[in-house]
Order: structure tokens, then C-alpha cells, then sequence
């Protein structure tokens, strides 16, 4: 085996990245680093899809693909940029190995934009701390 850790995206709260939100499937996709540190995303099956958003506004559906650095991924409803799926694929690994590493859990502002739970909106700044 090499050094092939998967992290799980979906809306399960056992995936490595749980997105509470609707259009994304309960096991939606896996993120994997590759040897040449790139982004390799493979959908699982999910019902509204793993798309790719490339740089230039280019969307292509995907079953498996490298995610190149400036390109968005939209899983469902819910985008992110490539550079926070790498930031965050890391954070999980780094936890990986040091503790049992706790799920990033996500979920979509009405503005559309995915934030973290218990975090500011990284688009409208709305804090959703208190909801219920
Ligand atoms: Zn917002």
C-alpha cells in the first residue's frame, strides 16, 4: 500500500468533510493527494454529481479527475475552491496523525456559499454560531 489516504466528502458526519446540506449525497466523493501533491477527486456515486468548474468558467461533470490549483469543485450544490480542499484535505491528515481526527464539518449559507460550522460565512461574514 502507499501512501493512499482517502478523505471521505459527504453529508454523513462520519465523512472526513461532512456539508450539511441536501443536494449532496450521504457518501458524495473522495479526495485523495497524489504522489505529485495534486488533487485527485473521485465522486462515489452521488445523486446530483462532482462537478468541476475550471478557471476560465468551464464545467464539466466528473467521475474521477486531478483538480488542477485554480479550478472549483462543486459537489452538488456546494463549491469549493481547489486551494481550501487542499487546505483542508491537509489539516485532516496532519489530525490524522497526531489524534483521532475530528470531522470539518460544512454546510451552505443562503448566500450560497459553503462555510464552516460554528465559523463566519467567508462570503457575506453572516455568523451562524447561534442556529439552532
Ligand atoms: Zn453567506
Amino acid at each position: 500500500m502507499s501512501q493512499n489516504h482517502s478523505i471521505s466528502i459527504g453529508r454523513s458526519p462520519a465523512c472526513a468533510i461532512s456539508i450539511a446540506d441536501d443536494t449532496v449525497s450521504w457518501n458524495h466523493a473522495e479526495l485523495v493527494i497524489n504522489a505529485k501533491k495534486q488533487l485527485f477527486i473521485t465522486d462515489c456515486g452521488s445523486s446530483n454529481g462532482t462537478f468541476l468548474v475550471k478557471k476560465n468558467g468551464d464545467i464539466k461533470q466528473i467521475r474521477q479527475s486531478v483538480i488542477e490549483d485554480q479550478a472549483r469543485v462543486r459537489f452538488g450544490s456546494c463549491e469549493f475552491s481547489a486551494q481550501m480542499l487542499f487546505e483542508l484535505a491537509k489539516e485532516y491528515l496532519q489530525q490524522k496523525t497526531t489524534t483521532t481526527p475530528k470531522t470539518l464539518a460544512w454546510t451552505r449559507c443562503d448566500c450560497g456559499v459553503v462555510m464552516q460550522e460554528g465559523k463566519p460565512c467567508p462570503g457575506c461574514h453572516k455568523s451562524y454560531q447561534q442556529k439552532g
